[in-house]
């Protein structure tokens, strides 16, 4: 094997245990569920003009950028005033634009997206574009040597240098964006469409550029590279460390591998390898891609300390700070270790984080050959990252999501032309059969089969193929046809990952014939034999519906169906509560609507839970959605029966269903029965259920068959067993029972579950006659105070409520409700900054409640705004009208702001103008 072979690595004893297959090696069919995103992204990677991706460089460069408009969003020319100056040119902050400073990034995703289809389709006409960018970035880049401007010949930026020396001069983010961050994903490019496509040229620009940043850093000492490094996104530099590690091995040149080793961040390094956490808050994206680099400089220079932080983070985020589809990171931050549902916000899970969180696994696993980090990369590729890419075909947009938010009734955010997660995004869905399979590198080349989904696998090499097949994404049977291409039998060893979520065992068949082997969830099997033919595998991979709490608060859960994690369709913003114990089944399956989960999803691409339309959270939909719920048990109930008794709280907030699942939890029927009649018997002795409301309990789950079960003889004498408490608790006198309480709330929340206006809230008890009752509501943990009649909450927010009944006796019990309160619209502004004949516009909206859904402004199309970031309009002969107006979560819209830019010539003289739009603006605008 070649060094080329191996993606350029160098065969030493760090060198990686196992491999990804070249892009071509491995095609998706088209039943795997990733095939459609993956073809919508091949449309776009066919379709879009190059001109397009080369007009923001030919602009800086001043060559003729016939025509093409840039690609948008983050990607824009930037300021018609703006030159591309050079490193000593910077005029001052006062004075400098700070829109588009990120420009020439999506350009250099669009080249890695260009490369990843080109050799996974091995398609000489996507070659052709890998061809016709290369060359014109090329031209680019000759122009600027041309101009004698900058500090090396081999600079190409679509910003000037400027940006560059400002960051050594420790410039903040606004003044400056993240200049190698964006160097980055134009290098990465370069050295993809060499690596991928084969272009020579590529590889001439990109060791120009190479040999520009190594110039550029080696005149800083290490103490001021560390500054810079850790400046918040000013100083983020994506996979620097990676490109030049793995440039300096393509192109045998040592000076890159030093420059790879200048962007070693130390204090991160230095506390990963040693154990300690230091993640809370800092930039997930800023330091995820870093990290990736650190497995390639392990590689390259063998330091163990590398490889060791690499690790180290992965499993500080995983499972810690990871939500359930696989993302991280909230407001792009980390929180504190061991935070999930306490790090629930409303800008949760970058796309990048995940793309490059995927990355980093996957090259764990080469290096370490073990299981559980296919296990993250297969929850996160197959929910977060299939996920992002929005169900309809684009010839200009991705269609990809930047934040993948948890926080109940999230709506996706698709579109993302030109932003950080566009361009990740554009790779992601060209390279969905990567990870799949893996080889490993020693002397006797094994395969690992990692994923399942339908693919094929042409091993040349081997002189073997290998399909995947599966009837539906949701199917428990797996098919792997094992063929050779010649004559004679071929010796290999295949390992079958058997993933974590697998219920009651797995099993292998070669065949037809099954094997005796150790298939424990998150471990792998290994069949090793010769070859020969057509053979098959068959692999039974039984999938359960199953709740998963959060780290920190197990009532806080989302649901999985094997690798598939399911949504909840409901158009509310608060977060729905559910007796997800009352769903729970002996063993810990979560019951459905329908006996067969896999085929209701397979048929009609949703499920039905306790009358709740679930659907993966894969499938591209723009409906809002709810990846948590929080469990909420207000009456008894197990394994999908529902008694209708109360669930009364102890004092210390604990109920009779929570006894029932108290671990180990029942794992049989046999096991419920008997667990139920203790439950009962202990209640009854704590007043939490009487005689004949146990009885009722018990006959609930007799009646529902818990007495037939797989082992007839065990279950049936469980059931006699609770048929003769049943009979003995009749002869037992009821005990009198506190009273039942109840909140109710009129009038009824909105759509989004907030209440808009004030309620009013009433405390009802039953079961005791009203005038020897004292009914008390305390709101927020305030004092408790008598409630007889209907009592407004005037409080904004998340209010809680607890409610009390009291009988003649001193019984009591209490009920607790939240109550979701936002009575207010949201407020925006815009802030304008002047620059020459061009205006950067920043539209801002604040809602402390229940927060920004989205800015919507109308002017020259339509933007929903959830994240604030400056644009720019260019001043023109004529007045030119922008209106715009914020809506919160609650629902609740503000009057729309009408903010006017004067004609150019009378910029000096005329304020620009901000009123209320008239009302009429309002339909046209409104969709
Ligand atoms: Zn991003």
């Amino acid at each position: 094997m070649d060094a080329r072979a191996v993606g350029g690595r160098a065969m030493t004893d760090a060198a990686p245990r196992a491999l990804p297959f070249p892009y071509g090696a491995v095609r998706l069919k088209p039943t795997s569920a990733f095939a459609p995103a993956h073809d919508r992204m091949l449309r776009l990677a066919r379709v879009y003009p190059i001109d397009r991706l080369l007009a923001v460089f030919r602009a800086g460069a001043g060559l003729d950028t016939r025509g093409a408009v840039p690609p948008g969003a983050w990607e824009g020319f930037g300021h018609p005033a703006e030159e591309s100056w050079g490193e000593h040119d910077y005029p001052g902050r006062e004075v400098a634009q700070t829109a588009n400073l990120l420009r020439g990034h999506y350009t250099g995703h669009f080249l890695s997206m260009l490369a990843l289809a080109a050799a996974g389709e091995d398609d000489d006409e996507l070659r052709s574009r890998v061809d016709e960018l290369v060359g014109g970035l090329a031209e680019v880049q000759q122009a600027l040597a041309a101009t004698g401007r900058y500090s090396h010949p081999g600079l190409l930026f679509a910003s000037g240098e400027w940006q560059f020396a400002r960051l050594e001069h420790l410039a903040p983010y606004g003044e400056i964006w993240a200049p190698y961050y964006t160097c980055h994903k134009l290098m990465a490019g370069l050295l993809d469409a060499y690596e991928l496509a084969g272009n020579e040229q590529a590889l001439e620009v990109v060791t120009g550029m190479a040999h520009w940043i190594a110039g550029r850093l080696e005149k800083l000492d290490h103490d001021h590279r560390q500054r810079m490094w850790s400046l918040y996104i000013a100083g983020e530099f994506g996979g620097m460390n990676e490109t030049l590690a793995r440039l300096s091995a393509v192109a045998g040149e040592p000076r890159f591998l030093a420059a790879a080793r200048a962007f070693d961040q130390a204090d991160l390094l230095d506390a990963a390898s040693s154990g300690r956490d230091i993640l809370d808050g800092m930039h997930a994206n800023q330091h995820l891609p870093q990290l990736v680099g650190y497995v390639r400089e392990y590689e390259l220079t063998r330091e163990r300390r590398y490889l060791a932080a690499a690790i180290g983070v992965f499993d500080q985020i995983v499972p810690g700070r990871m939500y359930a589809h696989g993302g991280t990171g909230e407001n792009e931050l980390w929180g504190p270790p061991r935070t999930v549902a306490g790090d629930i916000g409303r800008r949760n899970a970058e796309t990048c984080a995940t793309y490059n969180l995927v990355k980093l696994a996957e090259a764990l696993f080469g290096h370490t050959l073990q299981p559980r980090f296919l296990d993250y990369a297969e929850r996160a590729r197959q929910n977060q990252i299939l996920g992002s890419r929005r169900a309809v075909d684009s010839d200009d947009s991705p269609e990809v999501t930047y934040m993948f938010p948890v926080h109940a009734g999230a709506l996706p955010e698709y579109d993302n032309v030109g932003t950080c997660c566009g361009g990740t995004g554009l790779e992601n869905h060209v390279s969905h059969q990567a990870g799949i399979f893996f080889r490993e590198t020693g002397a006797k080349p094994a395969l690992w089969v990692a994923r399942y989904t339908p693919a094929e696998l042409r091993w040349d090499e081997r002189g073997i193929r290998v399909d995947i097949d599966q009837e539906h994404p949701f199917a428990d049977r797996v098919t792997l046809r094992v063929r050779t291409t010649q004559a004679r039998p071929v010796r290999l060893t295949i390992h079958l990952r058997i993933p974590e979520w697998v219920a009651g065992g797995a099993e292998v068949a070669v065949d037809g014939r099954r094997l005796e082997l150790d298939a424990r969830p998150g471990g792998s099997v290994t069949i090793d034999r010769a070859w020969q033919g057509d053979e098959s595998i068959e692999l039974a991979l039984p999938a359960a519906l199953r709740s998963e709490p959060t780290i920190d608060d197990p009532e806080l859960r989302s649901l999985r169906y094997g690798p598939h994690v399911l949504v909840a369709r409901d158009e509310s913003t608060t977060t729905i509560e559910r007796s997800w114990n009352a769903q729970r089944m002996p063993g810990g399956a979560t019951r459905a609507d329908v006996d067969d989960v896999s085929a209701a999803l397979a048929a009609t691409g949703a499920v039905s839970i306790a009358g709740l339309r679930h659907e993966p959270v894969w499938n591209g939909s723009d409906e809002r959605y709810h990846l948590y719920s929080r469990g909420a048990d207000r009456t008894i109930g197990f394994a999908g029966v529902e008694t209708g008794v109360p669930a009364r709280r102890r004092a210390d907030g604990t109920t009779l269903v929570d006894d029932l699942w108290v671990e180990p939890a029942p794992q049989d029927d046999a096991e419920m029965l008997d667990r139920l009649v203790a439950v009962c018997r202990s209640g009854m002795a704590d007043s939490l259920v009487s005689a004949s409301e146990a009885r009722a309990v018990i006959g609930a789950g007799l009646d529902a068959g818990l007495g037939i079960g797989a082992e007839p003889a065990v279950t049936a004498d469980a059931a006699r067993r609770a048929r003769d408490v049943v009979g003995a608790f009749s002869a037992t006198p009821d005990a009198a029972m506190p009273p039942t309480v109840d909140i109710g709330v009129s009038p009824a929340p909105a759509a989004s579950g907030w209440f808009t206006v004030p309620p009013a809230v009433e405390v009802r008890a039953t079961g005791v006659a009203g005038d020897r009752l004292r009914l008390e509501l305390r709101i927020d943990d305030g004092a408790w105070r008598t409630a007889d009649g209907p009592v407004i909450v005037d409080r904004e927010g998340l209010v809680r409520l607890e409610a009390r009944a009291v009988d003649r006796d001193g019984r009591s019990s209490t009920v607790r409700r939240e109550l979701a309160i936002d009575t207010q619209p949201p407020q925006s502004e815009a802030r304008v900054k002047q620059l020459g004949a061009a205006v950067e516009i920043t539209l801002v909206a604040t809602d402390d409640v229940s927060g920004v859904d989205g800015i919507r402004w109308a002017g020259e199309g339509t933007f929903w705004a959830t994240f604030q970031e400056a644009f720019v309009r260019a001043l023109t002969d004529r007045e030119q009208v922008i209106e715009f107006a914020a809506t919160d979560r609650a629902g609740n819209e503000e009057a729309r702001h009408r903010l006017t830019l004067p004609p150019a010539p009378e910029l000096d003289t005329i304020a620009i103008a901000l009123t209320p739009a008239p009302d009429i603006a309002r339909s046209e605008n409104d969709s």
